[in-house]
């Protein structure tokens, strides 16, 4: 009698892989390490700005005081920044909460973009116990963020909060719509239902929006900065 040679259980693998594939592929989306529209062919941006909770009329639709509301305010931020950018010879995609051109109806639309940047103001159930603060991506370059407060904090007078310190700043919603190859970062200016910080950002909300174009057009043209290729403005 000749014994069998113990086989490779190459169905029990098969079974296995098919288990474990889709279950890493789940895992990995949740962790946000890879996200949707990284994998549709589409136009990279320069810069994708997102006027926060702009055109929303229920669930999260932002901070409001007696000073005034985060979709009062951010889409002047946004626009600001975003027509400066342009000028500067930029490719930028200005967007509303839907992550779509703020003009336009329709669901929310993935995008690809260098540097994504997502314009909120704070709201407190306690007021002035937040601040400005900063929230990015897993994929996102910590380095980024740390830039902004430096650029921003020369300006900003008033209380910063940690990096990603609430389940908002480290989940944002608009991380899985976007495909950034740099940064993807929700900036709050500040805390709106503050009136001390308020009674500041209210007569700056077109100057916060220069400070986010300057801040992008150095963090995309710098050495060290978003991996090639870069926007032509920058002399590449
Ligand atoms: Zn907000």
């Amino acid at each position: 009698m000749r014994s069998t040679p113990p086989r490779f259980p190459i169905g029990l693998a098969l079974g296995l892989l098919c288990v474990l594939l889709p279950l890493a592929a789940i895992w990995s989306y949740q962790q946000g390490y890879w996200s949707i529209p990284s994998l549709l062919p589409a136009q990279r941006f320069d810069v994708l700005i997102q006027a926060g909770h702009e055109n929303r009329a229920t669930g999260k639709t932002g901070a409001e005081s007696r000073q005034g509301s985060e979709q009062q305010w951010t889409p002047i931020v946004a626009d600001t920044a975003a027509r400066i950018l342009k000028n500067a010879g930029f490719t930028v995609k200005r967007v509303d909460a839907f992550m779509r051109d703020p003009a336009k109806s329709g669901g929310l639309r993935p995008a690809k973009t260098r540097l994504a940047l997502f314009i909120h103001f704070d709201g407190a159930e306690r007021a002035c116990s937040s601040g400005a603060s900063v929230g990015y991506s897993r994929r996102s370059d910590p380095l980024a963020a740390e830039q902004w407060k430096r650029f921003y904090d020369s300006y900003w007078p008033h209380e910063w909060m940690q990096d990603n310190f609430t389940e908002n700043l480290r989940r944002y919603y608009g991380y899985r719509w976007v495909d950034a190859s740099d940064a993807e970062m929700v900036l709050e200016l500040g805390e709106l239902t503050c009136p001390r910080q308020a009674r500041w950002l209210k007569p700056r909300l077109e100057k916060l929006g220069e400070l986010v174009a300057q801040y992008a057009s150095t963090r995309l043209c710098q050495p060290g900065g978003p991996a090639p290729p870069l926007s032509p403005r920058c002399g590449n």
